[in-house]
């Protein structure tokens, strides 16, 4: 299946690339997070993460990627909050804790800097799926009463899910230059996901659907199957319910490295199986 140009996608035309003014201000704050979030967002190819940074966004704050830290870095924090009132985003990476106590960072509570940030916010980001959905922290007993994002900040600020585990790099970067070059989020679907890159499930555009569609399936990991490249279903794929972009993005690691989508975009994905997860044959 051919690839689809994300940047046309999202409205945004090489001469827009050239234009360079005026960066957008970011504020990362990190919750109840692996950094896995971070990781994906250091690493998109098209445009570069580095070209983004350069270019189009200004990273004000990140408790990892900011030089800057201590007292420092939070007083810089507090005058982006005053400086770029109403026009900076406020990007989230994982749950909140249902305690204030619970995870502080500068001896401040970062569910009340979360909610703090929020308020002036021109749109806030959920980025991941623990920040999306609850995700790992708050599957199973939930020991911290983890919630995500929307629990805590109020209904009228903008916001966005862009859930995965960790989110593809492009669509982070796609979601944030959607906001640089219009000035607004782009369209979210009824789960507050940009349509752009979660309007169909991984299985629509599987390299492996023909397969799937001739009924070839491998019936476990080590079969010979498996060792064809057939079909991963009966082995507990997600991807027929997983809406992401992974396979029309190129990231189709999973599936390619011969391991079954695992749905890590989709609430709950942890609670129903996670890895192990299996279909009867
Ligand atoms: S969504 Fe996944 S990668 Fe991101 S912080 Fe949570 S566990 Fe880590
Ligand atoms: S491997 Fe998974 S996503 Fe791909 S065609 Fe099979 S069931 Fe669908």
């Amino acid at each position: 299946m051919a690839q689809y140009n994300w940047l046309e996608a999202i409205n945004v035309t090489e001469e827009m690339l050239i234009e360079t003014d005026n960066r957008l201000p970011v504020i990362w704050i990190s919750a109840l997070d692996c950094t896995g979030c971070k990781e994906a967002f250091i690493r998109s190819f098209e445009p570069s993460t580095l070209d983004t940074i350069l270019n189009f966004i200004s990273l004000e704050y990140s408790e990892l990627l900011s030089a800057a830290s201590g007292d420092q870095i939070e007083a810089h924090k507090e005058s982006i909050f005053e400086k770029y009132k109403g026009e900076y985003v406020l990007a989230v990476e994982g749950s909140i804790p249902g305690s204030d106590e619970f995870l502080l960072i500068a001896g401040k509570s970062v569910r009340e800097e979360i909610i703090h940030a929020a308020k002036h916010a021109k749109a806030v980001i959920a980025f991941g799926s623990c920040s999306a959905w609850g995700g790992i922290p708050a599957a199973g007993l939930n020991p911290t009463n983890a919630v995500d994002i929307r629990a805590i900040i109020p209904e009228d600020v903008p916001v966005a899910l862009v859930p995965g585990c960790p989110p593809i790099p492009e669509v982070i970067i796609g979601t944030l230059l959607h906001v640089h070059f219009h000035g607004e989020l782009p369209e979210l679907d009824k789960k507050l996901r940009p349509k752009v890159f979660y309007q169909t499930t991984v299985h629509m555009t599987c390299h492996r659907k023909p397969l799937f569609d001739q009924k070839l399936f491998a019936q476990s990991y080590d079969d010979e199957g498996a060792r064809k490249g057939y079909c991963l279903f009966k082995i507990g794929c997600k991807g027929p319910t997983a809406f992401n972009a992974c396979e029309s993005l190129g990231y189709d690691r999973c599936i390619s490295a011969g391991f079954s989508c695992i749905g890590c975009s989709e609430k709950g994905f942890w609670d129903k199986g996670g890895f192990c997860s299996k279909r009867k044959k």
